[in-house]
């Protein structure tokens, strides 16, 4: 069986310990490879290797790191298919979004990065002279951190993780890289585009394993000088109380527990076709989800009804099929995790109207995903919007809808949660989208669309879903210490 390794100082190495983790190929329920246990040991390498290789990387001219990073971004292209088979097979997902959206994305997040590092620039001040002193040229320099840490989760595996790295290598530091140890094998494969292209030694550094165990010992190392972290609140809550004892720079995306605001006056079939996707897209299992429906009562049966129907009608199967529409989610655990959700659900008097069920695929593919982890697509009514179903990150195909009568009441029930990360709604009145979206305690708000992404943007979550933006000069200020240098200027 396959053994993932890390990726350090330029080569694959086993883990200190030589212990190895299962990695499951959700849709078939097997383990298919194996992943490096790493502890404190392979992080203190891969810190190490990342700390020598700093002062180097930092001197290379803003345009060469530039060329490096689109020859990642142009590699991965190159490999397409390969890594959107990998990412399908290592989480589930189906092959057509890995190919579609999270291997494309990964791309070009190296290549908008690269763009974005050649107009990266600091500000310029002329101080006027005073009676009391000389005029200045003040100027501010961004200068790389150093060391810096890249932490994601399972749900866009290299999407994720990309994200992160390409701003930090762009800045001009050294990476090590965490990802997900439910969906490690594309970051492997990242090691291998990172040496094919001569990315120096050291420069990038991947340390696979578990949160607790290799996550924590990265986050806290005192020679990482920031970690970009994405994942759940509870997790980003532990790093930012090690972060904060070493006054370490963090920036936090966390869970979200999303609205989708659907008026009467939108455009009814677009709203639809958006709120498939955003309730089911990748299972459910994309944090910008909108996984709470409030719908205007005068619409409400209509919208309801439909959303069951196109529910119901979602392809279910193998992530491999290029036609599934959805595939398996990442692990056993989860889907107990979801299933016990839709549970809860109704001992709190929902009403389950498609789904709530594990997706029984039989004999389909020759039974080849008969005990892999699929679930119904569920869409649920008659919750209270306090009750836990509606408050807490559920993270899979489930949704809760309810009606709303008034512009106040759809506000007050999409702010009646801890997140605060996306919302979306759906009106043909522009004045109500502007002040309604002014409203929503959320970082994102699209207005009749929903996960539109200009990677210029600042992107991040207000609440308990996050701190701190990433996106455009956002992400490379995160990743660059500011100096201002002040020079007395005589005539
Ligand atoms: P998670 O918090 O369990 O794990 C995320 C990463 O953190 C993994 O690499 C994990 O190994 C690591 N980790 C776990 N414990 C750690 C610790 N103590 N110290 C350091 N690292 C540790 O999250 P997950 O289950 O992988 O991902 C799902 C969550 O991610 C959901 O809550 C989802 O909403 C969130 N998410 C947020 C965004 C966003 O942009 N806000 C995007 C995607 C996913």
């Amino acid at each position: 069986m396959e053994q993932i390794k890390n990726y350090i100082n330029g080569e694959f190495v086993g883990p200190n310990s030589q212990r190895y983790l299962d990695n499951y190929a959700p849709a078939y329920g097997k383990v298919y490879s194996k992943v490096p246990d790493s502890d404190k040991i392979d992080v203190e390498n891969a810190v190490a290797a990342a700390k020598r290789a700093a002062p180097a990387w930092a001197a290379v001219s803003y345009l060469k790191r530039a060329d490096y990073l689109r020859s990642l971004s142009k590699k991965i292209l190159e490999r397409l298919d390969e890594l959107a088979k990998a990412e399908a097979h290592d989480n589930g997902k189906p092959y057509s979004l890995a190919r579609n959206l999270d291997i494309p994305r990964s791309a070009t997040n190296f290549s908008f990065f690269a763009d974005t590092l050649t107009h990266f620039h600091g500000e310029s001040f002329l101080t006027d002279a005073t009676t009391a002193r000389p005029a200045a040229l003040n100027k501010t320099d961004h200068t790389p951190l150093g060391v810096v840490a890249c932490i994601s989760p399972w749900n866009l595996p290299l999407y994720l993780l990309t994200w992160k790295i390409a701003p930090a290598l762009a800045a001009g530091n050294t990476v090590v890289a965490k990802p997900s140890e439910l969906t490690p094998y594309t970051a492997f494969l990242l090691g291998k585009i990172a040496n094919e292209i001569g990315l120096p030694p050291g420069v990038l550094n991947i340390v696979h394993g578990q949160g607790p165990v290799a996550g924590h010992e990265l986050a806290s190392h005192r020679d990482v000088r920031a970690v970009s972290f994405t994942g759940s609140t509870a997790t980003g809550q532990k790093i930012a109380q090690v972060a904060a004892s070493q006054f370490k720079r963090v920036s936090l995306e966390m869970g979200g527990k999303n609205p989708n605001i659907i008026f009467a006056d939108c455009d009814f079939d677009k709203a639809l076709e958006m709120t498939v996707k955003s309730s089911f897209d990748n299972q459910g299992q994309i944090c910008l989800c909108g996984s709470r429906i409030y719908v205007e009562r005068k619409i409400y049966v209509r919208f309801r009804d439909a959303l069951v129907e196109r529910a119901k009608k979602l392809k279910i199967g193998d992530p491999q099929d290029p036609t599934t529409e959805q595939g398996a989610v990442v692990s056993e655990a989860h889907m107990k995790k979801v299933l016990s959700y839709i549970e809860l659900a109704k001992t709190e008097g929902g009403k389950v109207l498609c789904g709530g069920a594990r997706a029984d695929l039989g004999d389909t593919n020759g039974g080849a995903n008969r005990d892999g982890y699929f679930i119904l697509p569920t869409v649920i009514e008659g919750l209270n919007w306090s009750c836990r179903t509606n408050q807490e990150e559920i993270f899979g195909a489930v949704v809760t809808i309810e009606p709303f009568d008034t512009e106040a009441d759809a506000i007050e029930l999409a702010n009646s949660t801890r997140y605060g990360l996306s919302a979306s709604i759906w009106t043909l009145d522009a004045e109500r989208a502007q002040r309604v979206s002014r409203e929503i305690e959320a970082g994102v708000v699209w207005v009749n669309t929903w996960m539109l992404r200009d990677l210029r943007t600042p992107f991040g979550g207000v609440k308990d879903s996050g701190m701190g933006r990433e996106g455009g000069v956002e992400s490379l200020k995160f990743f660059s210490e500011v100096k201002n240098i002040c020079m007395a200027v005589t005539k």
